[in-house]
Formats: C-alpha cells, sequence, structure tokens
C-alpha cells in the first residue's frame, strides 16, 4: 500500500510527492486555484485551467506543468492521472497507482452538475483521501432545482420593486455558476471587479459560456442582479443604493440562522462541496480499500464510516500523522 503522511497538505513520501501543500515546495500538484490550497511553490502541476487561473490569483512567478483530464503521466516512480473534480473550472482530482497500490485525492469536489465546472469522474483506488467539509448528517443540500428556482423569485420580485438583488458568493466558481443561471433566466446581472476578472477567464476557456454581463458601475446599477464577493465591502453599495438586498448563496445555508450570521437578508443553500449524502455516495462509487477524511467535519465522518464497517481515518485530527497503509 501506498505509505501517506500529512503535514499541512497530503505528502507520498516514498514517492517525493506533495498534493495541495500549504507550504511552499520545490514541487506540488494544485488541485485548484482557491487560496486555500496552495502557496508559492517553484513548480506546480496542475491542469491548464487551474494554472491559467492561478496566474490572475496568486501572486508570485512559478514554472507549470499543466497536464489535460485523463491523460497519465509518469511520476514519482508511477503513474499520475488528473480527474475532474467539478468544484469549479479545472478542479482535479489526483489518481496514483504504483508497484505499492493506488490513490484516488479528490481535492475539494462536489458531484452535482454545474454550469460552469466539468463533470466530475472517478474511478476505483485502494485508498480515497476525501475531503469532508459537510461531512455531519445534517449537511443535506435540499434539491438544487427548487434552490434555484427561490432564488431566481426572489432576484425578480426585487427587480419589479425597483429594488436592487446582491448575491454574495465566492468570486472563483460559485459566482460563475450564479451568472450562467442568471443569464439563462433572461436577468441582466453586474460584476464585482473581482468577480469580472475570474469571469473574463472563464469567458476565454469554457464553450459556449454566457458573454453578456457588466462590470461594477455604480451609475448603472438599476435593473441588475450584483454578484459580489462576500468578503468584499458592501459599503459602497448600500451607501449609493438605497434598494440592495443581500443575499449568501452557501452551502452553510442550511444551518439555521445563515442570514443573521452573513448579515443578509435571505439566504440560498448552494455549494461547491459534495454534501453528505454525496460523500458518502462517493466512498461507494470508489469502492475504496480504505478512506482518509481531510477538511471541515474529518473526525466525525471517519468514524460514521467505520460505523458503516468502511476502514477510515481522519488526517488532519494530528498535524504530523504517519498512517503506514
Ligand atoms: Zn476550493
Amino acid at each position: 500500500m501506498l505509505r501517506v503522511t500529512y503535514e499541512r497538505g497530503l505528502h507520498l513520501p516514498d514517492n517525493g510527492l506533495w498534493l495541495d501543500p500549504q507550504g511552499a515546495r520545490a514541487f506540488a500538484f494544485v488541485s485548484h486555484a482557491h487560496s486555500d490550497h496552495t502557496a508559492r511553490h517553484a513548480k506546480v502541476l496542475a491542469t491548464p485551467a487551474t494554472a491559467r487561473l492561478m496566474r490572475a490569483r496568486i501572486a508570485g512567478k512559478r514554472e507549470e506543468e499543466a497536464l489535460e483530464f485523463g491523460t497519465p503521466h509518469r511520476l514519482g516512480g508511477g503513474l499520475a492521472t488528473l480527474l475532474p473534480a467539478g468544484h469549479v473550472l479545472g478542479s482535479a482530482q489526483f489518481y496514483f497507482q504504483s508497484d505499492a497500490g493506488s490513490l484516488l485525492y479528490t481535492g475539494d469536489f462536489k458531484l452535482r452538475p454545474s454550469a460552469a465546472a466539468e463533470r466530475t469522474e472517478w474511478c476505483h483506488a485502494d485508498t480515497l483521501v476525501m475531503e469532508t467539509t459537510f461531512g455531519l448528517p445534517r449537511y443535506r443540500m435540499p434539491p438544487v432545482d427548487e434552490v434555484r428556482a427561490q432564488l431566481i423569485a426572489w432576484c425578480r420580485t426585487l427587480l419589479d420593486d425597483g429594488n436592487t438583488p446582491v448575491l454574495l458568493a465566492y468570486s472563483l466558481g460559485k459566482a460563475q455558476e450564479l451568472l450562467c443561471l442568471l443569464r439563462a433566466a433572461g436577468l441582466a446581472v453586474m460584476l464585482h471587479p473581482s468577480v469580472w476578472d475570474m469571469t473574463e477567464i472563464y469567458r476565454e476557456l469554457l464553450p459556449g459560456f454566457p458573454h453578456t454581463y457588466a462590470r461594477y458601475k455604480h451609475s448603472q446599477v438599476a435593473g441588475h442582479v450584483l454578484i459580489w464577493p462576500p468578503s468584499a465591502s458592501r459599503d459602497e453599495l448600500t451607501a449609493r443604493h438605497q434598494g440592495c438586498r443581500t443575499a449568501i448563496v452557501t452551502g452553510w445555508a442550511v444551518d439555521p440562522g445563515a442570514t443573521r450570521r452573513y448579515k443578509c437578508d435571505a439566504a440560498f443553500p448552494i455549494s461547491d462541496h459534495a454534501d453528505y449524502d454525496d460523500l458518502l455516495r462517493y466512498v461507494d462509487f470508489v469502492k475504496p480499500q480504505q478512506v482518509l477524511t481531510l477538511h471541515g467535519f474529518a473526525a466525525e465522518f471517519a468514524a460514521d464510516l467505520r460505523r458503516r464497517g468502511v476502514e477510515a481515518w481522519a488526517l488532519t485530527e494530528a498535524d504530523q500523522l504517519e498512517l503506514k497503509l
């Protein structure tokens, strides 16, 4: 079996491989371009889309080894293949085969299809290393079509009354999925500058991606749905436009009190991470001999899997945990 350790990133010591390390390395696989999955590495292995997005988001220069999905690549004494993770554009799972066994590392992933990310694929592996952001039974997302319809209806009602709906969503991934949804419903969309920057790359890379959207201009807000990063200041917006109503779009919206916690008027549970049921389904699809869990409710989900008869351990419980598999 492949030897795996966790030291602020997944490490395959016998193969000299680092997967999504948070400290700078000479060479690392980067699953996607969210900043919590990368650092100032000298050289990265990533999909072409992730490499492109990293150039726009992550400071510094790095050597890039771009690898297309589904193309086996000799690496670390084995064969590495990237599979779509469905999380954001270009997000990849890392599938590794060697004489010592096989491993599938999901990175951040989701199973539900989205207009702004590749369709998730999977394969059997001896060891499954998976993210477990929503690894508790209470994180079951409602049917996404219903939530999308509610979100569109919320926006339409506000626009009809001369108000401005503002959707709070991460600038990479969620924002572009919402843009596709709003444009398909015929609504005019205006983007915060940081969202606009990312969206221009989606338009460049994704055939069929909507071309009609505006960059934020305070004088032209009327009649538009705004997409705004949750972290960006809303002061200018609310000062200039009295009719602004905000909605957070996140999987955490299934928690009671989400509108109060995010200080907004509405909350819509659409997530870029697999929910609890999809995490269980994924284990079933991959049929691993052992599961290692990372992020979120890693220990709880691993314990849950053990109760279901699956060998499973949380990797993030200890920073220097070493497992001989
Ligand atoms: Zn992510």
